[in-house]
């Protein structure tokens, strides 16, 4: 697997972990609000206002899954004269094939190299 790659999959792996750590707050807060109302309990606005607390882990976490992307072109930028793969400077290859992780580098890219 190429580095940027495995980022991307560690990335989205951490944003599945903070959206269900949010879900599973969510569903305990639910649970402890509606155990309150069945035994008609009294419940204060702190009880409802805690059911929000889960928003920003599942909102970080939704976007590191499905967006983080955006995160791992900034760790592994992709110039014209940068792995698409691993974002390594390859300025001067003449082989086709990236020197740092192997990968085949694509047509074009030897072209942009010809200065
Ligand atoms: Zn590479």
């Amino acid at each position: 697997m190429r580095h940027k790659a495995l980022f991307k999959f560690v990335v989205k792996v951490c944003g599945l972990v903070m959206a269900l750590i949010g879900l599973s707050i969510f569903s305990v807060q639910a649970i402890d609000l509606l155990s309150d109302l069945m035994r008609r309990e009294t419940y204060g606005y702190y009880q409802i206002r805690s059911l929000f607390y889960c928003v920003p882990y599942i909102g970080v976490g939704t976007y590191l899954c499905f967006w983080g992307n955006w995160i791992a072109d900034k760790a592994f930028p992709a110039g014209p004269k940068c792995c698409p793969a691993c974002g390594y400077q390859a300025r001067g290859n003449i082989s086709g094939v990236c020197s740092e992780c192997g990968s085949v580098l694509p047509p074009e890219f030897k072209e942009a190299n010809h200065e």
